[in-house]
């Protein structure tokens, strides 16, 4: 190894991270697009609370394991987020253990499908409860230190539900669309505190999320799982393929960035243009 290589290897392992010294929440990231958001942020040096259900075995694992591999402190929080006590516990756990949180990352989420009028009022409830009551009860306990430290970064892990609807999902697209609109809010009124609040809005990702959906539509329609694929999930999306976890974790990471300072308010489709249309 010659001289310059040495150096650029030293100044690559030196280098800070851009997330170094931040706390970020990722709610629902014991799978899918919060475990995906949650690596990244990890990887980028953020300091991570990891929360969602699941096998507790597994769960300390993935902590111990992002843990490892990118040299931060990870903590778990079981918060179930239907409950507004548990959410304002995990935002309280995440400032006892790291002293605050810089990066909020509302991403928790369940589905149902069923046409309105057969639709039952409990999947509603709990829909509406994790899908948007959280992101408010969340955003309300952790904008406080956010505002005092003087730097924040809010991300709403919305959908393309979030900009158009399709049939038989009244509860996840109004719960969709009512987070696009609290984000909007909060972003005007913190415009001015270096806090910003984005909704990212994805097509469908390839997650145990949409693996249910597969199966749930397929009993509904009668078709098999390639066909509900093919002619329902990934109809309204042109460029028919799901996307990767690690394609939101990219955009999260950005929006984290001091370079998205100006970024805010905004609800960001990662879609393959189905919202174009
Ligand atoms: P997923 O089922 O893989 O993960 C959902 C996460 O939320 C899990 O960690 C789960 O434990 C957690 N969760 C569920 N109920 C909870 C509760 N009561 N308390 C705490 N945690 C709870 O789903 P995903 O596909 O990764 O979805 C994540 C988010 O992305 C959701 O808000 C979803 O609506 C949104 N989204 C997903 C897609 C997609 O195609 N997968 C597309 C658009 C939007």
């Amino acid at each position: 190894m010659n001289t310059l290589e040495t150096t650029m290897r030293r100044d690559a392992s030196t280098r800070a991270k851009p997330l170094e010294g931040k706390s970020a929440i990722i709610t629902g990231s014991t799978s899918g697009i919060g475990l995906g958001i949650a690596e990244r942020l990890a990887a980028d040096g953020a300091q991570i609370i990891l929360n969602g259900l699941g096998d507790r075995r597994e769960i300390d694992q993935t902590r111990d394991r992002i843990a490892f591999e990118h040299k931060v402190s990870v903590v778990y929080s079981d918060a179930d987020l239907s409950a507004p006590k548990a959410v304002v516990e995990m935002i309280a756990l995440a400032e006892d253990a790291f002293g605050g949180v810089d990066i909020l990352v509302n991403n928790a989420g369940i589905q149902h499908v069923a046409p309105v009028d057969e639709f039952e009022p409990a999947k509603w409830d709990a829909i509406i409860a994790i899908n948007l009551s959280s992101a408010f009860h969340a955003i309300r306990a952790a904008l406080p230190g956010m505002k005092q430290r003087g730097w924040g970064r809010i991300i709403n892990v919305a959908s393309a539900h979030g900009l158009v609807a399709s049939p038989f999902k009244s509860a996840y697209v109004a719960a969709k669309h009512g987070i696009v609109g609290l984000t909007k809010v909060v972003a005007l009124e913190t415009a001015q505190a270096a806090i910003t609040c984005n909704s990212i809005c994805p097509g469908y990702v390839w997650t145990p999320l949409v693996e249910k959906q597969i199966n749930e539509q397929a009993a509904a329609h009668n078709f098999p799982r390639e066909k509900v694929v093919t002619d329902v999930l990934l109809k309204a999306q042109p460029n028919k393929r799901f996307a990767d976890v690690s394609e939101i974790g990219a955009l999260a990471a950005f929006l984290c960035s001091n370079e998205a300072a100006s970024i805010t308010g905004a609800a960001l489709p990662v879609d393959g243009a189905w919202t174009a249309q």
